[in-house]
């Protein structure tokens, strides 16, 4: 399927993926959010798995479990918003912009 701009009909297109930059960097940002929450749990859960090695345990344990919480908060956070960002491209915006005419238009699939 070529695609075409339905103003001028130049083949000269870029795709802006708006949506997906916007999903990315506000799911990022609300994946460390969440990761937040992750990574007291995981202080938590780190913590009690430490405490079977002892008082050092509990510390190595709730430092660990922080930092994995925190990063796959924040990764997790950042695939689904990408992820989103490019279903908006897809179906929401305006996609396509033609490098031509400066027209901005979503491809009908047909
Ligand atoms: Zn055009």
């Amino acid at each position: 399927m070529s695609i075409h701009c339905p103003s001028c009909g130049s083949h000269h297109l870029i795709t802006r993926n708006v949506g997906r930059k916007m999903g990315g960097a506000a799911g990022a940002a609300a994946g460390t959010t969440s990761g937040s929450a992750g990574a007291l749990s995981g202080a938590k859960t780190g913590a009690f798995v430490g405490a079977m090695a002892g008082p050092v345990g509990i510390t190595v344990g709730s430092l660990t479990g922080a930092v994995i919480g925190g990063l796959v908060g924040c990764a997790a956070g950042g695939v689904t918003g990408a992820r989103l960002g490019a279903q908006l491209d897809d179906k929401v915006f305006d996609n396509h912009q033609c490098r031509d005419c400066g027209h901005t238009f979503r491809p009908v699939p047909d």
